[in-house]
């Protein structure tokens, strides 16, 4: 029997009188109870659109002759699928820290800010909810630790990019596992008020993990594993560096590891699991990029199904926040022959655009471009394409007239879809509503449309558990966010948290 959504969304939402009563006003027999379950793993795979999941999916059997997982998964009997909308309080288009923020206190948020409104009022988070109700809770990332996934389930800050704040508040928000990127924000040495962050969650009893050595197989309580100065590498230069597979985790791995120390606790836990590099592949329109990491993001999903379909009492949801840079495998050639040869130029690619540009430097010559792309990506450029690469490190974009198409990384993006097929619509996020699958007791929710916020609901309901928090509408928020950018004198809409590694492509 299907559960229906409203039954799991917290009385006192909207919706919850229209549930109790009919149209007549005669009470009416209440629903099902949300099914409980012990556990709770929420796997997010950050900017993926519907294409991205498709071109995967392609791209794998390519590979291996087989369907990806999250594929595979779908078509399960277990699994229930839908879709999830994703706008923000501030935009049709939501940004990744309003987006976390609607699972993290069940309200649309602002864009740029994380479980706060313009006016600074803080709403509870997930993570506090549920550690005060004694659910262990776990954030593991392929960002840095701070980023706005992780912490739109756990903290509140005024900024995203405040990220050496988020750094301090990971453990008040009664978070107990911690993995991912970022030492700079942790790190006296690193950190612009010279604080040692780390020395607090030593203090608090966090065994402090640096490379992947330390926490395969660790066994304990409460973990912080920092294995990168920022971002975590993306998966294809990962795989393409013996150095890189030694010292940094995979997101499976990862999970796993979480996993395997959450999993003994009484009153279950919560684990957000996020691929998070997917983002950033469409963000620099790299198609290498995104693809690997979304097949490393599905292997950590395998993980978490795997584990949840042997215990019986855990839900996992895997969705993803928004999609980001619009990718497509296009229609190309007599009878769209050339796309298929299209996608399998992916198989040959070995390195990320972060890795080609700077074996480009900043003033290569033409013939410099065409050996760099062959020897990093297998691919054969003409002349011109060539000398639209390297206009474009020279700010002359041949695709200029275009306010989407003015950077280095999108005519470079461009000019590989002439041989990859794969364009792009842009270099930002976009509005398109996102995949839901749910696996395990209460699963049922997930068909249909889900509104992002909801999931909030969602979650508590299946620990038993209710918030309300309070709400703002556009037009206050408007109001607060303009006096209080008036106040700060600065943008508080970050159009991304690492501005420094965004900033190398464009
Ligand atoms: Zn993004």
């Amino acid at each position: 029997m299907k559960l229906s959504r409203r039954s799991l969304i917290g009385a006192g939402l909207t919706g919850a009188a229209a549930s109790a009563f009919g149209i007549s006003g005669i009470p009416i027999i209440p629903e099902n109870k949300p099914k409980q379950v012990k556990n709770i793993i929420f796997c997010v795979v950050d900017g993926m659109a519907m294409q991205t999941l498709s071109m995967a999916d392609q791209l794998h059997q390519m590979i291996y002759g087989k369907q990806s997982y999250w594929a595979w998964l779908m078509e399960q009997d277990f699994a229930v699928n839908g879709l999830e909308e994703t706008r923000s309080l501030s935009s049709i288009v939501t940004d990744s820290s309003a987006a976390s923020s609607t699972w993290g206190s069940g309200r649309r948020i602002w864009n740029g800010q994380v479980n706060v409104f313009p006016d600074g009022t803080k709403l509870r988070t997930l993570t506090s909810l549920m550690s005060e109700a004694g659910v262990k809770c776990g954030l593991v990332t392929t960002t840095t630790m701070t980023h706005a996934t992780p912490a739109g389930f756990a903290v509140n800050s005024m900024r995203r990019d405040d990220e050496p704040g988020i750094a301090e508040k990971y453990i008040a928000a009664g978070v107990d596992i911690l993995m991912g990127g970022g030492d700079r924000h942790f790190s006296a040495a690193k950190r612009k008020d010279k604080k040692d962050a780390y020395a607090d969650y030593q203090r608090a009893g966090y065994t402090i993990a640096k490379s992947r050595d330390e926490v395969i197989g660790w066994k304990g309580k409460k973990l912080l594993g920092i294995f990168s100065d920022s971002h975590t590498p993306y998966s294809v230069d990962r795989n393409n560096s013996d150095e890189l597979r030694k010292t940094v985790p995979t997101l499976a791995e990862m999970a796993t590891i979480a996993i395997d120390n959450l999993k003994g606790s009484p009153n279950g836990f919560l684990l957000q699991i996020e691929g998070g590099k997917v983002d950033h592949g469409g963000h620099a329109n790299d198609v290498a990029a995104l693809l690997y990491d979304q097949l490393a993001f599905e292997e950590a999903v395998k993980v978490a199904v795997d584990f949840a379909l042997k215990d019986g009492e855990t839900l996992v949801i895997i969705t993803a926040d928004h999609a980001t840079g619009g990718p497509s495998l296009n229609g190309a050639g007599d009878e769209y022959f050339d796309s298929t040869a299209g996608l399998h130029t992916v198989m040959g690619m070995k390195a990320s655009y972060g890795v080609i540009q700077s074996d480009l430097g900043k003033t290569p010559t033409d013939k410099m471009v065409q050996d760099v792309i062959e020897n990093r990506l297998g691919l054969q450029l003409k002349t011109e394409e060539a000398a639209a690469i390297s206009g474009a490190l020279a700010n002359k974009y041949a695709f200029g007239l275009s306010e989407f198409q003015r950077s280095f990384s999108s005519t470079l993006g461009t000019i590989l879809g002439n041989h990859s097929k794969i364009t792009w619509t842009s270099g930002n996020h976009t509005s398109d509503h996102v995949m839901l699958t749910a696996v395990g007791p209460g699963n049922e929710f997930a068909s249909g449309l889900t509104k992002n916020m909801h999931l909030f609901d969602i979650m508590l309901a299946a620990k038993g558990l209710k918030h309300s928090n309070p709400t703002m509408s556009f037009e206050d928020a408007k109001m607060h966010y303009d006096k209080m950018k008036e106040s700060q004198k600065t943008d508080v809409v970050a159009a991304h948290a690492s501005p420094e590694e965004l900033n190398l492509w464009q």
